[in-house]
């Protein structure tokens, strides 16, 4: 008899973006000439920058010649990708890590999820609330956690609310825990740490042999100087924590896909015997046995980001999402609305307005201005009373939506 992963029926049943489609659904069939307009999506809408672009054509041609053919190639990625990486993201900005430190991947989604392969069973995890849902329905599907209870939080993992009255930033845990997912800057809340905030991180972490999972796949849309891009920026954090990283948001890589993860030499977890083991020759053998490396052609565009036009094209889409979040921003508060978040990420994050609650907001957008958005309540108990709105979308659609709701 085939027996089945159990764990997988602990999850709940996708319910945020299904709902959000059923209700659009109805709206649009009762209201077949509405226009609605969706600014829900975590997905980017631009064209792919002209110089990745360029490299991917060349390196499609350089794969029709037989000098310039490639078949399979390092688990680890390219060493000229892994260079660039290691330079322009992290050495320019004085952080320690080296080229063999960086695994190129075909997404931060799936290494964030994987990342769970090296580490055991008994780890006591922390994760913020709200929440990106990977990080939680992964170690659900892993087993890692007991059932879900009726406002949908597991048994087994310890969580942190991140709320306005906190400034969105998850406190230490009151008790021990083991592994802590982090992501700043933040989806759903676009909360960014100061060096200060990650800086306690690290030291609970050192101090409690803990191990942080550091999501930085909005790091590019921070623009202030004293903010840190990377959790290598704060002393200690190579002992301590592993960082994801994607050309997901700042290329427009989600349908192209190319990411990293960094996993700092001399960063150890225990065995249960107690013995001290570096993750990196763990996760280099789970990669190299799992995973067969990205395409030679997606590494050669993602390896265009790096160059000076990559660079500047790059820095232009951002400054593009990030005029969209800052009118969205300007035209929500004009409007009567405290929001948050949408000044170092492309998300910003509403407090629903008295009387409503998530899905309360959701209807009252959807019905009267024809605007999706996301309620907040669909990424943890402690986003009820939020509503995110995304900077992911063409000028015209922002615009238009901002029009509609500043006129309810
Ligand atoms: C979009 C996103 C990513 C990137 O995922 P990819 O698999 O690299 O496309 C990672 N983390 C968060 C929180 C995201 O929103």
């Amino acid at each position: 008899m085939v027996q089945v992963n159990d764990s997988y029926l602990r999850l709940k049943a996708g319910y945020l973006f299904p709902e959000i489609a059923r209700r659009v659904k109805a709206f649009t069939e009762a209201h077949p000439e509405a226009a609605v307009i969706r600014l829900g999506i975590g997905d980017v809408t631009e064209p792919l920058p002209a110089a990745c672009r360029q490299a991917m054509q060349q390196a499609i041609e350089a794969m029709g010649t037989r000098e310039g053919f490639h078949g399979y190639g390092p688990e680890q990625g390219y060493a000229w990708l892994r260079e660039a990486i290691a330079r322009h993201d992290f050495q320019a900005r004085g952080c320690d890590v080296s080229a063999e430190e960086i695994f190129v991947s075909d997404g931060s989604k799936c290494d964030s999820s994987n990342i769970l392969d090296i580490l055991g069973a008994g780890n006591r995890i922390a994760v913020t609330d709200p929440v990106y849902p990977v990080y939680v329905d992964s170690n659900v599907m892993a087993g890692r956690t007991g059932d879900a209870d009726g406002g949908g939080r597991y048994g087994g993992l310890t969580y942190l609310p991140i709320t306005a009255a906190n400034g969105f930033v998850a406190p230490l845990p009151e008790e021990p825990v083991d592994l802590i997912y982090l992501c700043f800057p933040n989806n759903p809340t676009g909360a960014v740490a100061t060096r200060e905030q990650l800086k306690q991180w690290v030291d609970y972490a050192l101090a409690n042999n803990a191990l942080i999972l550091f999501d930085a796949a909005y790091e590019a849309f921070i623009s202030d100087p004293e903010l840190p891009h990377s959790i290598y920026e704060i002393e200690g954090a190579r002992r301590c924590a592993i960082e994801f990283r994607s050309f997901s948001k700042n290329a427009g890589f989600t349908g192209t896909r190319c990411a990293f993860t960094v996993v700092p030499r001399g960063l150890t977890g225990t065995t249960a015997a107690g013995e001290p083991v570096e993750l990196w020759g763990l996760w280099n053998r789970r990669q190299s046995t799992k995973f067969n490396g990205v395409s030679y052609i997606v590494q050669r565009g993602a390896e265009a980001v790096y160059s000076p036009e990559g660079q500047e094209q790059v820095r232009a889409l951002i400054g593009f999402y990030m005029e969209n979040a800052a009118i969205i921003r300007r035209e929500l508060e004009a409007a009567g609305l405290q929001v948050y978040g949408g000044q170092q990420a492309p998300y910003v994050w509403i407090k629903t307005p008295e009387g409503l609650d998530s899905w309360g907001f959701f209807d009252h957008l959807l019905n009267q201005a024809h605007v999706v958005g996301t309620p907040g309540s669909g990424f943890g108990a402690a986003g009820e009373g939020y509503f995110r709105l995304s900077a992911f979308n063409s000028r015209a659609n922002v615009d238009e939506a901002m029009r509609r709701i500043r006129a309810l």
